[in-house]
């Protein structure tokens, strides 16, 4: 039998539709407006897509958001002024500096200069410690692992006592979607297992997974028999491996696989991510989650 197709784009649209409301209730009742800003260096096609994509979604939900392109020679000096001025802009929830940033500029001095309280990427490492303590302290998540959790439990998984194995120990996804799916509580309280380039056996652990997370960014490197029959497979990987005319528009895209064999791997699974539409497009809308919540920390809302 065939696997449930996770979508990403619906689930994505739903979990915005919830926010939408939320944000409308909150400028009704407390005149709480969530603000946004996305500041980006220099003119990186890609970087200049992903934001453009951020603040367009921060518009239709109706946020303050503001769009700060600095030139690529900003000294690193200016960058900490920006981000200061922006640390201290009551109207601004959520401060993005979109990465990477150019080489003269150390990442970490920018990371760590973001007020903690308006870190939306959750890269602070203070942010980092609450996500590991949990519960209450956590007040934002990562934004790519808490959209597959999302995933995982808006598509009806039972993550409690689940074998989740995380292909894939990065900071951005393997070690948080491990340390986030292993906390006492609901929509986790699995038993993790991470594995890596340094693991024995990769199919050995892949196979006993409920639940398998593939971050690893090298296409097709899980095989369809290393899955569990009716395992939940949420494939991060994005990996480009060459290029197509598109039907609708006649340019040039690239052809993405996903670090799963997702033709022969959905004849096997209960449930599975497609590459693109499964995880990618959760990324931007839990940025959005973790804007709404840091307005209503600073607002004082419940
Ligand atoms: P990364 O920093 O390169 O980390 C990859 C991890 O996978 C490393 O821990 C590495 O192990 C492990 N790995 C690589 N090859 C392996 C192998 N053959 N066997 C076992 N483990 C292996 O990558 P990342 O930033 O986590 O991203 C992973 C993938 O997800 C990429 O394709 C990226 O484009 C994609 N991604 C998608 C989104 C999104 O859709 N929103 C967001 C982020 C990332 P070692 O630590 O031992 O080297």
């Amino acid at each position: 039998m065939s696997a449930k197709i996770i979508n990403g784009n619906e689930i994505s649209a739903q979990i915005k539709g919830e926010l939408k409301q939320e944000v409308t209730y909150m400028k009704e009742k407390y005149g709480v407006v969530p603000g946004l800003v996305t500041i980006l260096v220099g003119k990186n096609p890609a970087s200049v897509s992903y934001v453009t994509a951020k603040q367009k979604t921060a518009y239709e939900l109706g946020f303050y958001s503001i769009q700060d392109d600095q030139p690529e020679d900003i000294s690193e000096e200016n960058l900490l002024m920006l981000i200061d001025k922006y640390n201290k802009d009551p109207k601004i929830h959520g401060i993005l500096v979109q990465l990477p940033l150019p080489k003269h500029i150390n990442e970490k001095h920018i990371i760590t200069a973001i007020d903690p309280d308006k870190d939306v990427d959750c890269f602070h490492p203070i942010n980092v410690g609450r996500m590991v303590i949990g519960g209450e302290e956590a007040r934002f998540l990562p934004c790519t692992p808490a959209g597959i959790q999302e995933l995982i439990v808006r598509s009806g998984f039972e993550t409690s006592g689940a074998e989740v194995v995380v292909v894939g120990r990065s900071n951005i996804v393997g070690k948080p979607i491990a340390i986030i799916m292993l906390q006492k509580g609901k929509g986790a309280n699995s038993t993790v297992t991470v594995v890596h380039t340094g693991t024995k056996n990769l199919e050995a652990h892949c196979k006993r997974a409920d639940i398998l997370i593939v971050a690893a960014g090298v296409p097709h490197l899980v095989k369809p028999e290393w899955i569990k029959p009716g395992a939940c497979v949420i494939d991060v990987g994005v990996n480009r491996v060459g290029e197509k005319i598109s039907e609708k528009t006649g340019k040039l895209v690239p052809i993405l696989k996903g670090d799963v064999d997702f033709e022969a791997a959905k004849e096997i699974a209960g449930a599975i991510t497609p590459v693109p539409g499964g995880v990618g497009p959760m990324t931007i809308t839990m940025l959005m989650k973790n804007t709404v919540t840091s307005a209503k920390l600073h607002a004082g809302i419940k």
